[in-house]
Formats: structure tokens, sequence, C-alpha cells
């Protein structure tokens, strides 16, 4: 009798709609999350070459309308996966516009070394040569590699592997949009089959102060049992303070700061001009807000490069924070989570050269 062959690796696919699950409505235009995940899965028999997958549609929005409340219910269920013995990774299906973002969230809070990959696409379903298929493809070839493990929060677009921290979408229509700037890849993928480069250069997941485990006492839960597997239900994440983001131009002043301010927020990064760098009335009202408790991230609207402290702008003495090289969208991420735990300036910075 020949050996039995041995049983493929186990992917949880969770759903959050975007473009890969669009479908046409008139003309040039379509509606994102228009399809559920049962029916992209059915679209590419192929997968079941691959592993065997359990689905869950977690959300059915555009990425535009990505929320809070969402990311922390995407986390939960993430790490409610990849706490389970019996899965090898996690993919997630998303909406392009604000992956970046959500995929550096789940890379500083989600608690494993298990491969959590997120896939998108740039044409609806419905598109003549939609990118979605081989996208969703390749993600879970992604998410059952053993070298994918202990890379963080990986994104699979166009047959590249980007991590969390560096991805970033740079173009609004074309299938190559996403790039990872000077840290480059974190690897390729070619019809199912991955190559990894370099690993990732700053703490994360399984490190991560954020993640569930080191989640702020009385949001644990106990253990339960679950479909005949012991596992660990996850932490409630914290809920995440008011920070605003605002991009800095010429001519600016203090208004959209104040207004911040006044809304409540605990946090402002600024999209500052070259080196995060803001003109003298916006300064002054941020130099104000930090004195009232509220913390000032410098970032840079420029796209690429480290904004440093202290060059332009004299960080020690107005307590502000440089974003190294986290580009906007991620710096208020990483805010947010830094505010759960602590006010401090110096503190927060700390943050932002560890992650
Ligand atoms: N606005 C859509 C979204 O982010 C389009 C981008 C995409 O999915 O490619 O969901």
């Amino acid at each position: 009798m020949p050996p039995a062959a041995a049983p493929l690796p186990c992917v949880r696919l969770l759903a959050t709609g975007g473009t890969i699950a669009g479908a046409h409505t008139t003309g040039r235009g379509y509606r994102a999350a228009a399809l559920s995940i049962e029916a992209l899965v059915a679209a590419v028999p192929q997968l079941a070459t691959l592993a065997r997958i359990n689905v869950e549609q977690v959300a059915k929005l555009g990425s535009q309308d990505m929320t809070e409340a969402v990311w922390r219910k995407l986390a939960a269920r993430v790490q409610a996966a990849v706490d389970d013995p019996a899965l090898t990774g996690v993919v997630i299906t998303h909406g392009t516009d604000t992956m970046e973002e959500t995929a550096y969230f789940l890379n500083l809070v989600v608690r494993s070394d298990k491969p959590v990959v997120l896939v998108g696409a740039m044409r609806p379903a419905t598109a003549m040569s939609a990118d979605g298929p081989m996208n969703l493809f390749n993600a879970i070839a992604v998410a059952t590699a053993t070298a994918a493990r202990g890379r963080g929060v990986l994104v699979v677009a166009n047959d590249e592997i980007h991590f969390a921290r560096e991805v970033a979408k740079t173009n609004t229509t074309q299938l190559g949009t996403f790039a990872s700037g000077q840290r480059g890849l974190a690897g390729l993928v070619n019809s199912g089959r991955p190559h990894f480069y370099a690993p990732p250069v700053r703490r994360h997941t399984a490190a991560s102060e954020f993640s569930s485990a080191s989640a702020p006492s009385g949001t644990g839960v106990p253990p339960v049992v679950g479909t005949g597997l012991t596992r660990r239900k996850p932490a409630l994440f914290p809920r995440l303070p008011r920070v605003d983001l605002i991009f800095a131009h010429a001519g600016m002043d203090r208004a959209l700061i104040d207004a911040a301010v006044t809304a409540g927020a605990r946090g402002l990064v600024i999209a500052g001009v070259g080196d995060g760098n803001l003109g003298a009335p916006a300064l002054a009202a941020c130099a104000a807000a930090a004195k009232k408790g509220v913390a000032i991230v410098r970032a840079s609207r420029t796209g690429g490069g480290v904004v440093e402290r202290n060059i332009e702008i004299d960080d020690d003495r107005l307590g502000f924070i440089a974003a190294d090289e986290l580009n906007p969208q991620k710096a208020r991420v990483l805010l947010m989570l830094g505010l759960t735990r602590t006010r401090d300036p110096r503190t927060l910075q700390d943050m932002f050269f560890t992650y």
C-alpha cells in the first residue's frame, strides 16, 4: 500500500471586503466588498492544492471605512486563530487603501510566530484579468510556508511579499501599488512558491509589548475549550485614544491643530514638510498642545527617509516625538497604541525607535 499523503496545512481565511471582493456596477464603477469570501474561494479551485481553508466573514467594507472597532475585532479573531494548534497560519482579505495601517496594527498586537498575511487586489473580482485570484493563491501559499514564521505580519500582492512596517500604497490604481521603501521587500512569491529575503528589522508580534499577552491587566479572559481543541480566548484589545493626522503645507496656520486639540485628541501626528517640519504658526500651536500633554509626533509627507530629532526643530525643548522611519498613517497607529501605556514623550520616542 502506498504511504498516506501528509494532510494539507490548515489556514483560517478572514474576510473584510475590499476590491478583491469587488464587483462592477455600471460603466467603470464598482462596489468594493460586494462578494462573499465563499465566492472568492470558489473562484480559485487551485487553493485546494495548498491548504484546507476555513473561512469567516469578519467585516464587509471598502477599507476606506476601516475603523478601530473593526481592528480590535479582527485582532481578536486573528489571535483566536493563531492560538489554535490545528492552524498553520491566517490570511486576511482587505482593501488596499488602508491595508498598511491594519497590517501594522496587527503586527504590533497579535502574539504569535505563525504567519499572518494580508491580501488585496487592485482590480475588482469581475474585472478582465483580475489580480485577486493569484494574489489569494500566493497569500495562502505564504501563510503555509515555514519560512514565513517569525517575520511578523506580511502583505502579499503582485507577486511580492512585504513587511507590515515597511509597506505603503504608493499609486492610486496600478497593480504594483505596494512598495517597501528603503528597507525593501520581505520576498517574492511566484505562483505559490515563496522566496524570502532578510528578516524584519524591528520588534513585532510575539515580542511586542502591545501584544494581547501583555494587554493591561483586567482585559484578559480565561482559556476556553472550542471545536475539540483547548485554546485561549483572546484578550480584549484596549480601546484606542483619539489621535489625529494633519497634513502640513506652505502657508499652514494653526487652525487645524487647535481644532484637533479641542476635539479631544490625545495625540497628533503631523505629516510635516521635508524632514517633518512645519511653519512657525503651526509649530507654536503644536508646542502649546504638547505643554497641555498632547503627544506630538513629527512624521514626513515626503514618502521616504527618516525623521530625526532636533534638526530644524528643537524636539528636546518642545517635548516632541520624531516618527523615525514610519509614514504618517503608521505613526498614528503606533502613537495610539503607545498612548494606551504612557503619555511621556521620551517613552513614546523610545517606542518609535523600537517598532
Ligand atoms: N477603496 C477600496 C478599498 O480599499 C479600493 C482599494 C482596493 O481594495 O484595492 O477597499
